[in-house]
């Protein structure tokens, strides 16, 4: 739903004046939702408001370099200055997720929080929680609705290159480098005009893409060792225990990306990797598909999570091989889906 001329009024009146602002991503935030808050940081620094940008928790090193990174607060290991802030604050941005369960130990500051809410999000079934909702499934990123968003409050001459290098960043990584049918003309006419104010396409998918680790590289190559594909379901999975991924000397970030490596694969339209995590005893998920088949319901349905219909997060409480048993249990039931893709 784009917002209303309405909506884009009174949010023009509301940032008339400078006013103390809070701008959260969801936890584990990626390129798009470290992008998106950092793009509307500098934006709405430009009017002079007080501007925070407030992460559940850390994220991975190759999304430091964005301009001002450094200034984030992760919730996580600065609570009490966080809390303060939200407690004080007139607006709260809430960015790249649709319910406030996504910002893990944030959720119950920002339910208690009497600011206005204002959602900027693409993924399905938003709850209604926010003031004033921007929400476009059909969206390629958060980062392209901030674009957007700056376009319909009439400022789009303040996109300088540092609001174009954090927003080109998050439409490059949530649209897989431009691959994603979620990628439109008017994402590329974005992109492109993010490129004249300033961002440089080639430096960010350098910083983004290459900088791996030799050990990451490793880990890699450990995870296509335990890729298994079930043709019959034309569905490939991988899996990475706790201890696989201590022996790489795993960091954050380091398996982004894996899961495509299973949908590459020809014929398969369904892709998921199970990832052990023992600090928190769950199996973190997640799942990617082609076409129609939508691992947003399936995710759901199953592993308590969502996101889109090509891809999606979730979890598990049981451990690793009961997990799998209970994911390949799971896919007779979608068998003709998966086969009539
Ligand atoms: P990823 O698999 O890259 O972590 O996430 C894929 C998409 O699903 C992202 O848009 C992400 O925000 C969403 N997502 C990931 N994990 C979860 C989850 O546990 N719950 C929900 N609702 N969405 C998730
Ligand atoms: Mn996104």
């Amino acid at each position: 739903m784009p917002m209303t001329k309405d909506d884009i009024k009174k949010i023009k009146q509301l940032l008339k004046t400078p006013k103390q602002i809070v701008i959260v991503p969801h936890k584990n935030p990626d390129g798009d939702a470290i992008g998106s808050t950092l793009g509307l940081y500098h934006y709405l620094l430009k009017h002079n408001h007080k501007a925070s940008v407030i992460a559940p928790n850390d994220y991975p090193d190759f999304l430091k370099w964005m301009p001002e990174e450094s200034k984030i607060l992760k919730y996580d290991s600065q609570k009490e200055q966080s809390d303060n802030l939200i407690n004080t604050a007139d607006i709260v941005f809430t960015l790249d997720f649709n319910a406030l369960n996504r910002t893990g130990d944030m959720e119950d500051a920002l339910s208690k929080s009497e600011a206005i809410k204002i959602m900027i999000d693409h993924h399905q079934q938003p709850d209604a929680y926010a003031t004033y909702m921007y929400s476009d499934v059909n969206m390629s990123s958060t980062c392209e609705m901030v674009y957007n968003f700056i376009d319909m409050l009439g400022d789009k001459d303040l996109i300088d290159s540092d609001i174009s290098s954090c927003l080109y960043a998050g439409i490059m990584t949530d649209t897989g480098s431009f691959r994603f049918p979620s990628t439109t003309s008017n994402t590329h006419r974005i992109a492109g005009d993010l490129i004249d104010r300033g961002a440089n396409h080639s430096e960010i998918h350098n910083q983004i893409f290459d900088t791996n680790s030799y050990e990451r590289m490793q880990l890699l190559g450990c995870a296509l060792t335990n890729l298994k594909v079930l043709p019959e379901y034309r569905t490939a999975y991988i899996t990475l225990s706790q201890e696989e991924l201590n022996q790489f000397n795993f960091r954050k970030g380091d398996t982004e990306g894996f899961v495509n490596y299973a949908l590459s694969l020809n014929n398969i339209i369904f892709a998921a990797i199970f990832i052990e995590d023992s600090q928190n005893n769950i199996i973190k998920i997640s799942l990617r598909s082609k076409g129609h088949f939508s691992v947003n319901e399936f995710s759901r349905a199953h592993f308590g999570g969502g996101g889109h219909t090509n891809a999606a997060g979730g979890k598990s409480d049981l451990n690793l091989k009961s997990t799998i048993e209970n994911f390949i249990s799971i896919l007779p039931s979608y068998k003709i889906a998966l086969n009539n893709e």
